[in-house]
């Protein structure tokens, strides 16, 4: 037995905890290389509206199997973006997950649509196509399916519902650049998806966002809306001499990408494919060691999840409530985290929206068991492994 003020070992009751460090859930990681490429932009003409953030979009497109990709200042600008070019009706239904960050559904009220929350299936945690199909009405014009921690929605369920009432699916891709279901990249799978280089995603450029799509007209509409509603075109049309000469045609925002940040947004994007094998590898470390303790959520033949979150539910052999396991864990320096609290639980969406426990009972029975365990690309086996020990030894002690 290690020194301790305590009985149970545990750090949380003065005991020596599993190891000397504080390990986060997630961590950027930036290399030499992206130095270099931020130094370059500024010692270049253009910090902004330069030539970096064109070839940031054609290697993000490229990732994400679309012809286009627009790059805009963060992952809600771009969900916004992607809204807002769609022009639907005022009051048009979305129907998106409860379990999620709140940016999904705040970009629809955004845009005066309501977002309609239907159930998760607790294997996955993403949205239950089935529960979708139930939450279609006349007025529902979209489906904003989010790919929970990276695991892919069922696309096929998806896109045949959507297909079949006449929506647009759209993806909520944050948390899922690089993962695939079956033949679809995610990004491809619907009408237009968004993604979020926030240091937290697995891809950052500080902060920036952008949204992918295979429809021409969709993406000159955002780069319209991106830089205030004002037209390209109508510099080009009047030619060199009027160079001053330029126009505004719909009400559109500030919400352009730096240069700065299409350089290290492009530079981290040429590292992806490494950075998902390694989350993925981690992953698998963490499916082999724990065991019954949690349980993962089930990615299906022929899906590829990208691992931003590794997020677990913590399984009927628990003894303690989760935020007593929370509190226990970060105390052994392991830094665990909890994703999310159910949009429809937040007080402004009861006020406003007259959202209520109670209503979707799958994404509140999950929330209570779900816990997000360290996991970043740089991360090595041992931390996987101090993990599993902490988690061992907190489900072990009699009371926390
Ligand atoms: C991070 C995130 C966003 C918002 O992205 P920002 O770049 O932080 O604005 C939207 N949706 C989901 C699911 C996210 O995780």
């Amino acid at each position: 037995m290690p020194a301790s003020t305590s009985s149970s070992g545990l750090a949380i009751h003065g005991g020596r905890p599993v190891r000397p460090t504080y390990l986060p859930y997630g961590r950027q990681q930036v290399t030499e290389e992206d130095v270099q490429a931020v130094a370059a932009v500024l010692r270049s003409d253009y910090l902004t509206t330069g030539p970096e953030v064109p070839s940031f979009e054609a290697a993000l497109a490229s990732a994400a199997g679309t012809p286009r990709a627009v790059a805009c200042s963060n992952g809600t600008a771009a969900l916004d973006l992607m809204l807002r070019a769609l022009r639907l009706p005022p009051g048009s239904e979305v129907v998106t997950t409860p379990l999620t960050f709140v940016a999904t559904a705040n970009a629809c009220l955004y845009n005066g649509l309501r977002p309609v929350f239907a159930d998760i299936d607790p294997d996955t945690l993403n949205i239950n196509p089935d529960e979708a199909a139930r939450r279609v009405t006349p007025r529902t014009k979209a489906i904003l399916a989010v790919h929970f921690g990276g695991l892919p929605v069922k696309a096929a369920a998806l896109r045949d519902l959507a297909e079949d009432k006449g929506l647009h699916l759209l993806e909520d891709a944050a948390h899922a650049l690089g993962a695939r279901s079956g033949p679809f990249q995610v990004g491809s799978i619907g009408k237009a998806a968004t993604f979020s280089f926030h240091p937290v995603k697995h891809v950052t450029s500080g902060e920036g966002g952008a949204v992918t799509t295979a429809d021409t007209g969709l993406a000159e509409a955002m780069v319209r809306l991106r830089s205030h509603g004002i037209s390209v075109e109508a510099a080009r049309r009047h030619g060199p001499t009027a160079g001053h000469y330029y126009e505004m045609v719909e009400l559109g925002h500030n919400f352009r990408m730096t240069d700065i940040q299409a350089a290290l947004g492009r530079s981290q994007l040429s590292r992806l494919a490494a950075n998902v094998a390694r989350r993925r590898q981690l992953a698998d470390r963490y499916r082999s060691k724990l065991g019954s303790l949690v349980r993962f959520q089930h990615e299906a033949a022929g899906e590829s999840h990208s691992y931003h979150l590794m997020s677990v539910q913590l399984s009927n052999e628990w003894r303690h409530p989760r935020d007593a396991v929370f509190r226990a864990l970060r105390a052994e320096n392991i830094g665990v985290n909890v994703h999310y609290l159910p949009v429809h639980l937040h007080p402004y969406y009861r006020q406003n929206l007259g959202t209520a426990p109670g209503t979707f009972p799958e994404a509140e029975a999950v929330y209570g068991r779900l816990l997000s365990l360290p996991m970043f690309h740089s991360m090595t086996d041992q931390d996987v492994d101090d993990t599993v020990a902490a988690l061992e030894k907190v489900a072990a002690a009699n009371v926390l």
